[in-house]
């Protein structure tokens, strides 16, 4: 017969926030424990990825944890994933030295 158990809170609506498990207790009896909602891995903002190096944790429990848990010691560690920061720092270094082959050529067409 499958048991027979009862919310413990007064919230009786079989919602997201509301999921329980029947546990047996040390006594014997059955009994609900409620459980938390999954934590979601926190991802890169340019790609969507899931950053390696930051634990999964539910929002409120970021602020129980150290800062090193929460990032990587990296130019945009924590928010954008390594290849993300890689692809940036290239595209800003071709950017800088587009603009000085056009100074270049500029200064070159200048002297004839
Ligand atoms: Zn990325």
């Amino acid at each position: 017969m499958a048991p027979r158990v009862t919310y413990r809170r007064r919230l009786s609506y079989n919602t997201r926030s509301n999921r329980t498990r029947v546990v047996k207790t040390p006594g014997g009896n059955l009994n609900l424990q409620y459980e938390k909602k999954p934590a979601t891995a926190p991802r890169c903002g340019d790609c969507g990825d899931k950053l390696a190096g930051v634990i999964a944790l539910r929002p409120r429990e970021y602020a129980q944890v150290s800062k090193t848990k929460k990032t990587v010691s990296r130019a945009y560690g924590g928010s954008r994933c390594s290849h993300c920061v890689r692809n940036r720092i290239v595209r800003a270094f071709l950017i800088e030295e587009q603009k000085i082959v056009k100074k270049v050529l500029k200064s070159q067409a200048e002297k004839k």
